[in-house]
């Protein structure tokens, strides 16, 4: 059973890598994390050779961490992967029909652990009384830009305030905007600002994520559009735009922005961890295909 996952997984990626045409195969080609400060990865370089390992939860056969339990394998100590400190929390919420194998937001709980939560949908918090301080990283019609994020959950809240909904929870029949002015008046603190303390992503498919989105329980969530950037990630979607990011890239993104645009801080590579496992598959995947072309 495990060993035909294995070969399918291995058929799979030599797919990919034959299909010249597909644009994660061009990207492949390109050299993008060689500026990064990143810890060292002999340590994944070592578990690489030594191949699949035990999950120390379910025991289940890995490489490098486990996508169920969020843990490192093994070959690969705790100790020796680096811990990444976030400037808020990260919500990220998967689409249970999304292979956990395949998806890289298990990258960020595992570098992140203090600060990120996975959540299967549809088990989600309400994040009704938080609306003030978070946001959901989403393109759409409402979406703002992550520099504009303060003055935005500001306005948000003043519409709230003055018993005015913002534009967004119109949509949504189940927040009346009299029940939302009461929460927000409560909540916020007077002459205080909005400050955004946690920020959401959804980690599934194009079009899970469209079931996802139209939840109620996220109707009137600011959202977030990250400056469009090519994905690196070696299982794009085909037919979506290159710009159709990876979680972990997405993430990644989004705090080198927001430390910049927002913190107002120099970056220094704070976050360039968040890449650790990413970078180091996407070399392996690289690897591969350089010597599959020799061939
Ligand atoms: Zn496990």
């Amino acid at each position: 059973m495990a060993q035909t996952k294995i070969t399918r997984e291995i058929k799979r990626n030599a797919e990919y890598l034959k299909n010249q045409d597909s644009p994660a195969t061009s990207m492949l080609q390109e050299t993008p994390f060689e500026n990064l400060c990143l810890a060292s990865q002999a340590i994944l370089e070592k578990a690489q050779k030594q191949g699949r390992s035990k999950c120390p939860r379910c025991h289940g056969s890995r490489m490098f961490y486990c996508y169920s339990c969020y843990v490192p394998v093994e070959t690969v100590p705790i100790e020796e992967i680096p811990i990444v400190k976030l400037p808020l929390k990260i919500d990220i919420i998967k689409h249970p029909n999304e292979t956990d194998g395949k998806s890289t937001a298990v990258h960020a709980k595992l570098l992140a652990s203090e600060d990120v939560t996975i959540y299967t949908y549809p088990c989600i918090p309400d994040y009704e009384e938080m609306q003030h301080e978070i946001a959901l990283i989403f393109p759409g019609p409402n979406s703002v830009s992550v520099g504009n994020v303060p003055l935005s959950l500001q306005a948000q809240c003043k519409m709230d305030t003055k018993g005015l909904s913002a534009e967004p929870v119109l949509k949504c029949a189940k927040l009346e905007p009299s029940h939302s002015s009461i929460m927000s008046e409560d909540k916020l603190p007077k002459g205080k600002n909005a400050a955004l303390k946690k920020i959401i992503f959804i980690d599934s498919t194009w079009n899970q994520t469209n079931k996802i989105i139209t939840d109620e329980r996220l109707q009137g969530l600011l959202q977030i559009e990250l400056k469009s950037r090519k994905t690196c990630f070696w299982r794009h979607q085909k037919g979506k735009p290159e710009t159709y990011l990876s979680t972990i890239e997405a993430i990644y993104y989004f705090l080198v922005d927001y430390h910049k645009e927002v913190l107002k801080e120099k970056y220094d590579g704070q976050y360039d961890n968040l890449l650790f496992f990413f970078s180091f598959m996407y070399k392996l995947i690289r690897n591969a295909k350089d010597s599959a072309g020799k061939k």
